[in-house]
């Protein structure tokens, strides 16, 4: 069994976090550290710790993480300028919480999807 991380106890609404939308599949609510004008989290509520553990069970739980994030940047008013959906998978992908979690990011010009390397 994996271990249980902070967005459980985020979707359980043991400890505060802004939710925006939460259904019998997914929980979203705001980064507490954004980067940038609008940054969303989007999770299973299901604790899958990363992108490597998704299985065919998954997939109507993936699929509204999706449309979730569509609805989301609509309401933000990000949708016609453009946003970033994002998941990292574990060490080189730079994931901390091993929660599976979707980032949506936007509000501004993203730049390039990678850092440059020097
Ligand atoms: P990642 O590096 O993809 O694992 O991203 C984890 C994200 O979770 C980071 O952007 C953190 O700022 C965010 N985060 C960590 N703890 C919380 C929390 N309690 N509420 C909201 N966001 C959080």
């Amino acid at each position: 069994m994996a271990e249980e991380t902070i967005f459980s106890k985020i979707i359980r609404k043991e400890i505060p976090a802004q939710i925006l939308y939460q259904d019998e599949l997914v929980t979203a609510f705001r980064d507490i550290n954004p980067q940038a004008p609008t940054h969303i989290l989007i999770i299973p509520n299901k604790l899958i710790p990363t992108a490597n553990d998704v299985t065919a069970e998954d997939e109507s739980t993936l699929g509204r993480m999706l449309t979730v994030a569509a609805k989301l940047a609509a309401q933000e008013g990000i949708a016609a300028d453009g946003y970033r959906l994002m998941i990292n998978c574990n060490r080189h992908g730079g994931q901390e919480v091993y929660h599976l979690h979707m980032h949506l990011l936007g509000g501004r010009p993203l730049g390039p999807m990678l850092a440059r390397r020097e």
